[in-house]
């Protein structure tokens, strides 16, 4: 494996130091939820302790600390995701919200009647049902690129699915469900070829690899904090300026507005414009914080180490007799997930908790990907940059007892 201190990055996070059910906590859910460093933890607690005020409204010294850690939090994300102004980065609850604030605010403004827009068969319901909503408010159709047996989109199909009806594209960039990494710096050269935006989900990419939104040249870029190692309830939504700035608001209230009357209102600029109401402070400040941990450790190092680990897992699950891999993409990220014929997940997935391994077993809320293989749901362990060979291993040994059976 690369040069990559496991060890001493697992001692930073002290959700992985107990025992389940007897026995050291295993943790491969991490494509549900990540663990939390201690300094992640600890700025949370410290911005309660001592910093906690509403933001931007009062001017007293509480009020000042807590705008410019919020302030300072959005510009951590804007680094994080490599944009040129922190006015690009809306804060949300994650990338569901960020999803439907795009569908509800550009979609009615840009879709209608008979548009389509294109999806993928590999995407988190979180970029199915929002599209749909709007489909259904507007008239319009949900399009959908198909992937091949291995978890692949089949991008060739995109000339034929791409049209003058065409409004929007909306794609992950790694599957939850399967791994798989999609080519999206081609998919937007492609979309922009036809001047069509297009909408990147980086829920699963960011946590595992180095993600610079004007590199892609993405037209809006969706994360939630809670799977890059920060705190639940928080994500952000990067817009390009010129986007946001047409968008009218999605949600009304205080802190998005410059002046209201009854007759009329005028909204504040972006970002404000899409935050009414009091935003997750300390979930900008832990968000924060799990950016500067991840920037510490240096992405593109644990990136390599997660992908030489993945592929580890990957052999030695194929020496697990009976298992059939579930997306076997020649990119991949995090997930390695599987069915063992003749045996229901759930019954693995008990037996795996028994044994203090934590994974999911179900859709993994990608009802069509995974059905795409015969199946209504797979194990899925799935990787972060803090497992090691020995968590991988006690999966395999686990797997062997129950396939022995
Ligand atoms: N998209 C993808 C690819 C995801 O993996 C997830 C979370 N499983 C989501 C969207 C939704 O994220 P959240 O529940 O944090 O809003």
């Amino acid at each position: 494996l690369p040069d990559f201190n496991v060890d001493g990055v697992r001692k930073d996070f002290p959700a992985l130091q107990q025992h389940v059910n007897g026995k050291t906590l295993v943790w491969l859910d991490n494509a549900a939820t990540t663990h939390k460093p201690q300094s992640v933890i600890d700025a949370t607690s410290r911005f309660y302790s001592r910093d906690n005020s509403n933001i931007h409204r009062a001017a007293h010294t509480l009020a000042a600390r807590s705008t410019e850690l919020f302030e300072g939090g959005r510009e951590k994300v804007r680094q994080f995701l490599g944009a040129a102004d922190a006015k690009e980065i809306v804060f949300v609850r994650g990338t569901t919200e960020a999803i439907n604030l795009v569908a509800q605010s550009w979609g009615h403004q840009n879709i209608g009647q008979g548009d389509e827009i294109l999806v993928s068969q590999l995407e988190h319901h979180a970029n199915i049902v929002p599209w749909q909503i709007l489909a259904s408010q507007v008239g319009a159709n949900l399009r959908v690129i198909p992937i091949n047996d291995r978890g692949e989109l089949l991008i060739e199909e995109l000339p034929r699915l791409l049209n003058e009806r065409t409004k929007i594209v909306s794609v992950t960039q790694v599957s939850n469900a399967l791994g798989t990494v999609n080519p999206v710096q081609e998919i937007i050269a492609m979309a922009h070829s036809r001047g069509i935006p297009v909408l990147v989900d980086g829920a699963q990419s960011t946590p595992h690899l180095p993600i610079n939104v004007q590199a892609l040249d993405a037209d809006f870029f969706v994360f939630s904090g809670h799977k890059v190692f920060g705190p639940t309830g928080i994500g952000a939504l990067y817009g390009k300026s010129h986007l946001l700035e047409a968008m009218p608001p999605w949600q009304g209230g205080g802190h998005m507005i410059k002046d209201v009357s009854f007759e009329r209102t005028v909204y504040n600029a972006p970002p404000e414009k899409f935050e009414a109401g009091t935003p997750d402070i300390a979930g900008v400040v832990g968000l924060g914080a799990a950016i500067d941990y991840m920037f510490e450790l240096g992405i593109p190092a644990l990136a390599a180490y997660e992908h030489s680990l993945l592929e580890y897992a990957e052999e030695a699950l194929r020496s697990v007799h009976g298992v059939r891999q579930i997306g076997t993409a020649s990119d991949k990220a995090s997930v390695f997930g599987f069915v063992v014929p003749g045996i229901p997940n759930e019954r693995i997935a008990k037996h795996l908790d028994q044994q203090g391994i934590a994974v999911r077993a179900g859709h993994h809320c990608a009802m069509p990907a995974v059905r795409h293989f015969g199946v209504e749901g797979t194990i899925r362990p799935s990787l972060a940059f803090y497992n090691n060979r020995a968590d991988v291993d006690a999966l395999i040994h686990a797997l062997h007892q129950i396939v022995r059976r």
